[in-house]
């Protein structure tokens, strides 16, 4: 399989409303030759979209705990924005004629979630949870967003599940352990054995000790890190061809920088020591190191363009 083109999730936002910004995102990464298309994240930043879980509140930029979190009722799930969109998306494809094209719904994971909310207000989440037993919050985040990945994949998408904050330090290695273990173990095997489930984690996956070892134990075909940035260069350091296919991964390699636009020879001669490193037959995706939401207009177009042009070339 030819490796394929993706973007991590968010875009500038648009100031259209919100069916008109979904077009506008579609049809910018259809002209860039994006494989796997994503939302663009135009209604709020990756954290706001799981303020419809029951137990959840805006607050700030951030999220707070209002009770406890629990799953979106069954008959609701298709009012969750991230799959809404989806399901614009591919009308709006079918409408183009580019219904094979694939498109994916990036979920924020626990760990980060429970982290926000913990960080957002303290208080509130002292009020319903015990912090001294900080796994019930992510295992009730877990349990709520499990149906959510499971709707994604019955409808077809492919599933990226978002843990940014796994490498700042912020989160507890050994609980993000048993939390995302869990969590991928339940699921469903058909979508991780055809390769639509990925796992991204942002920064220098190198700086958390034991980090780059849970990730891999993970039930997660494919694991995606950033490859450019100054932080983000330290990943060069842990991952390996053997590491990978002892543990049957794959990778999404953010071989190209998100934030600023730069030179073809850099960009070619990072990815061909990342191929050197881990093997072309191990690399799934092509993606920028991270999402586009801060990135200027102008330049996510000369990145993209950039992506199209080496990322084709290489293939
Ligand atoms: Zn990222």
């Amino acid at each position: 399989m030819p490796i394929e083109k993706t973007v991590i999730g968010s875009f500038p936002k648009s100031k259209s409303p919100i069916e008109v910004a979904l077009k506008e995102v579609v049809e910018l990464q259809l002209y860039y030759g994006v494989d796997v298309l994503s939302d663009g994240e135009q209604r709020c930043n990756m954290i706001q979209y799981f303020d419809q879980l029951p137990g959840t509140e805006k607050a700030g930029n951030g999220l707070r705990i209002a009770g406890k979190i629990e799953p979106i009722k069954p008959e609701k799930l298709d009012e969750f924005y991230k799959i809404k969109d989806y399901q614009t998306i591919r009308s709006l494809l079918k409408k183009l004629g580019k219904e094979n094209t694939k498109a994916k719904i990036s979920i924020t994971g626990p760990m980060t979630l429970g982290t926000i909310c913990a960080s957002t207000d303290i208080n509130s989440t002292a009020a319903h949870y015990n912090l001294d037993e900080e796994e019930t919050l992510f295992s009730d985040f877990s349990n709520a967003l499990l149906p959510i990945v499971e709707r994604a994949l019955d409808i077809g998408a492919y599933v990226q599940i978002d843990e940014p904050l796994l490498s700042t330090g912020q989160v507890p290695v050994k609980i993000a352990k048993k939390i995302l273990k869990d969590f991928t173990a339940k699921i469903p095997k058909g979508a991780i054995k055809e390769e639509k489930v990925s796992c991204h984690v942002c920064g220098s996956i190198k700086s958390v000790e034991n980090l780059y070892e849970e990730l891999l134990n993970l039930d997660i075909p494919i694991l995606s890190f950033g490859f450019s940035g100054e932080a983000e260069k330290e990943n060069l350091d842990i991952v390996s061809k053997p590491t990978l296919e002892k543990h049957r991964k794959k990778l999404g390699v953010g071989f190209i920088s998100n934030i600023i636009v730069e030179d073809d020879d850099t960009i070619i001669n990072r990815y061909r020591r990342i191929e050197k490193l881990v093997g072309k037959e191990n690399i799934r995706y092509l993606h920028p190191d991270c999402g586009f939401g801060l990135t200027r207009p102008e330049k996510v177009k000369l990145i993209l363009e950039k992506m199209k042009k080496i990322g084709d070339s290489i293939n």
